[in-house]
């Protein structure tokens, strides 16, 4: 068994021990943003089917060349107008949405031929300034607006947590996107998706009661480049800048 197929068996132990007694189920989501499509190749042949990218265009070009693989797409990087209907058209999830002119346009663009756009929003807990996201208190005004889109379908939450901080203060965190979560449902929202945990925080996210964990680096190793910010802007992609640099 290569690296990867070695990771993903010990990512899904880790996973097992951290939601047992839980009686819930967590979803793994691989983070293959800036990854080779040979990598997510070697990924799916063990099983894993659902993949999240970060950059539209670099997804579009993975999509393309993994077309015979039936992969479930999760969008989970900031989210521009100009690049809603490319989204709308080519994954099943956006974990992302933070505006309601996205949810909008998303709804618009989505084809009748495909299900409705699975979308969670995702919220800043942290309040970290230079994180997307919206804030606590706008969650429910952005649910009742992507709710009511004839082509979406709202699934729950999403949120990251601060890097670096106590495993106490870590948890307090993702306890608040659940008691958030857990406030939606019993306003009546049919939600189902808490999508929390990466590979620095994984057992804490399941223990406070995610049911999506969305891992890169523990699946497929450290990044190709060292500055990459989670969620950095589509221009920070140098890694596969090079990659097209050396393959023309
Ligand atoms: C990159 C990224 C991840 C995965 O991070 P790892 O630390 O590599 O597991 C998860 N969620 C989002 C939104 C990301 O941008």
């Amino acid at each position: 068994m290569g690296r990867i197929g070695l990771n993903l068996q010990a990512i899904m132990s880790r996973i097992e021990q951290a939601a047992k007694n839980s009686g819930r189920g967590v979803i793994l989501v691989a983070v293959s943003k800036t990854q080779s499509v040979q990598a997510i190749r070697e990924a799916h042949a063990f099983g894993q089917h659902r993949f999240a990218e970060n950059y539209v265009q670099e997804a579009l070009e993975k999509m393309a060349q993994l077309s015979d693989l039936p992969i479930e797409w999760h969008f989970i990087g900031p989210l521009q107008s100009n690049k809603t209907r490319a989204v709308a058209e080519s994954f099943a999830w956006v974990q992302s949405v933070d505006r309601e002119k996205i949810a909008h346009r998303l709804s618009e663009a989505r084809p009748a031929t495909l299900p409705p756009l699975n979308v969670c929003l995702q919220v800043n807990i942290s309040g970290e300034a230079t994180k997307s996201g919206i804030s606590p208190s706008e969650v429910e005004h952005l649910a009742r607006v992507v709710a009511a889109q004839p082509r979406l379908r709202l699934r729950g939450l999403m949120t990251i947590a601060e890097p670096g901080l106590s495993e106490r203060e870590t948890r307090k965190q993702f306890q608040a996107l659940r008691e958030l979560f857990e406030d939606l449902k019993k306003k009546g929202y049919a939600i189902d998706t808490l999508s929390m945990g990466m590979t620095q925080d994984m057992e804490l996210a399941i223990a406070e009661g995610s049911t999506m964990v969305r891992i890169g680096t523990a699946i497929f190793g450290e990044r190709p480049h060292s500055n990459d910010n989670v969620q950095a802007p589509q221009l920070a992609s140098p890694g596969l800048a090079a990659n097209r640099r050396r393959m023309s």
